[in-house]
């Protein structure tokens, strides 16, 4: 066996040395539908406990609607569980072609093609585009799953500081020589939920002959007036050559990415994107269930407004009662606690209180910068947001940092 002794110590030491470091992650089990409410088992076996989810990306409260569920077990009915074969073969069925017309008519894109999740459309669209002449100048908080994909194409890379704009300038400036240069960022930056500068942006590449890149997962269906993206707003509706979006945030919460821009470039993609060619076609339920999803955002802004308003009464609640939060408009909002361990605690003890959040710390955000991110649903009714924030203001408390600044919790706790 090769599995040896030695080599069972081995892995068993650098699994220690995460527990020790004090990022170990435990899953906790949902027993419920994702949802405001929601029954959470930990550890795994423990009693159910009732609690508020403050933690999806359930933006618009879509991943357990009624019609949505009834859309999907259609689809199930009529076009069956599984396709058994990637779409080139013989994984393509009418409502996959629907799908990718209404997210291009969503999205005010030319043309779209579905992946099995967003991280696989990141990984395949560099490489179905770019070559080595070509230049990728990505901002230094884009997601993982576009350092992967950046990673996987033989472009040559750069990247510029986040969301400064004269750093990016320079950085065109520098690579007017290569063949195509393509600027690379996320809409909406997941960790401190700030949007990006699209309108500069899209002038610096008119300016400096550059493509734009736009990943909207923190976006598709609720940022803007009509929900469409960041794009929308901050009004450069038709002018990102390509958005890579997920299904698996608002749209529904359940799984599937595109890409979606340039005729052309998605054309590539469908020739050439290696997740699109050698992975299974996405599944029938999910296809029905997300063309529901774009028929109840199309037809009203009623959730996004609703979420819009969740919002503002969130952050205004915890600003008011003196916590520390990263200022925007977005529905997430990160509660800033700088030392990890105290981010942790008060996690824990948030979730006693029936508050389901977690905290974050290095290495997903900067040493220094923990924090629990809390994110709003149009779920959550006022009742969940006021009993959200009585449990901050009470474990707060408990730990003296209301009022505090970020001066003052760091000399409190260090770092
Ligand atoms: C969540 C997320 C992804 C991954 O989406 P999946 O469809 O779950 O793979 C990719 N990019 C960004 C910016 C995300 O936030």
């Amino acid at each position: 066996m090769a599995y040896s002794n030695e080599v069972r110590d081995s892995f068993s030491k650098e699994l220690d040395g995460i527990r020790e470091a004090g990022l170990f992650k435990e899953e906790r089990w949902i027993k419920s539908p994702q949802a405001a409410d929601i029954e959470v088992e930990f550890p795994a076996g423990a009693e159910g406990k009732k609690v508020i989810n403050f933690c999806a990306n359930n933006y618009l409260g879509l991943s357990n609607h009624p019609d949505v569920v009834e859309a999907a077990r259609i689809g199930l009915g009529t076009r069956g569980y599984g396709l058994s074969s990637v779409r080139f073969i013989c994984g393509t069925q009418d409502i996959h072609g629907h799908l990718e017309h209404r997210l291009t008519e969503f999205l005010g894109t030319e043309d779209t093609l579905l992946f099995p999740s967003c991280m696989d459309a990141n990984a395949g669209v560099f490489e179905a585009i770019l070559g080595d002449q070509d230049i990728m100048i990505a901002d230094r908080l884009v997601h993982a799953s576009i350092v992967d994909g950046m990673r996987l194409c033989k472009a040559m890379r750069d990247t510029y500081k986040h969301s400064n704009m004269e750093h990016l300038e320079e950085k065109l400036q520098d690579h007017q020589d290569k063949r195509i240069r393509l600027i690379i960022t996320d809409g909406v930056f997941s960790m401190d939920g700030d949007l990006a500068k699209l309108d500069e942006i899209v002038a610096l590449a008119e300016k400096y002959d550059a493509m734009v890149f736009v990943d909207d997962s923190h976006a598709s269906g609720f940022i803007g007036k009509t929900g469409r993206g960041t794009h929308e707003h901050c009004g450069v509706l038709s002018q990102i050559d390509i958005i890579t979006t997920t299904l698996g945030k608002a749209l529904g919460g359940a799984s599937g990415g595109c890409v979606s821009g340039r005729k052309e470039l998605v054309e590539l993609c469908r020739q050439r994107a290696r997740p699109y060619l050698f992975s299974n076609t996405v599944a029938p339920v999910i296809v029905s269930g997300a063309i529901k999803v774009l028929d109840l955002v199309s037809a009203t802004t009623e959730r996004r407004d609703k979420l819009e308003w969740n919002t503002k009464f969130w952050r205004d609640g915890l600003v008011k009662m003196g916590l520390d939060i990263k200022a925007g408009d977005s529905p997430i909002v990160p509660v800033m606690l700088y030392n990890a361990k105290l981010a942790q605690d008060m996690a824990r003890d948030l979730y006693e209180e029936g508050i389901y959040v977690v905290g974050f710390f290095f290495p997903v955000v900067a040493k220094g910068q923990a924090r629990i991110r809390t994110q709003l649903s149009a779920a959550h009714d006022q009742h969940h947001l006021e009993k959200g924030l009585e449990a901050f203001a009470k474990v707060a408390d408990k730990y003296g940092i209301l009022g505090k600044s970020k001066k003052e919790i760091k000399e409190m706790y260090g770092l």
